[in-house]
């Protein structure tokens, strides 16, 4: 028993279980704003034109009555609550590629010759000014990270 309130204790402080449970009690409060504004506001305002609640709104179908009216909120809700999130994940990308963009224009094109201190290309492994063969330690992981910049702004 001691070894399942462990393992449950080392399960719950992961970082990204407590990053779902924000995600869900923040996604449960939003839902309830958006089904707030959906049956209080936007429905009495459809019900104007179809003069009657438009929530309450059914039809007699052989005996049985089809709610229509509800099920056109919930699909209001859910239209609402799907270009609500489109936003925010189009936000969120923006934001990334934004940083990303910045971080490759940080990156280095040109290093010192030590030999003879004149600016030449990362990539030279031989000083175009003074000829002099450079080391080439860390530039493949520069040119990587240049790459992969250039794939993420396109
Ligand atoms: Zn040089």
């Amino acid at each position: 028993m001691r070894k399942f309130f462990h393992e449950f204790k080392e399960f719950a402080m992961r970082g990204s279980v407590i990053d779902l449970a924000v995600g869900v009690i923040i996604g449960g409060a939003f839902q309830k704003i958006v089904n707030s504004l959906v049956t209080n506001v936007i429905s009495p305002i459809i019900g104007l034109f179809a003069k009657s609640n438009f929530d309450n709104l059914s039809a007699d179908f052989m005996g049985v009555s089809v709610k229509y009216g509800a099920f056109i909120t919930e699909f209001i809700n859910f239209i609402i609550m799907a270009f609500v999130i489109f936003l925010m994940i189009k936000l969120l990308n923006g934001l990334r590629n934004i940083h990303r963009k910045d971080e490759a224009e940080e990156a280095p094109t040109t290093k010192k010759c030590p030999f003879c201190m004149s600016e030449i290309n990362i990539n030279a492994t031989r000083c175009p000014h003074c000829t002099s063969i450079l080391e080439t330690e860390d530039n493949t992981e520069h040119t990587e990270d240049i790459e992969d910049a250039e794939i993420v702004s396109e």
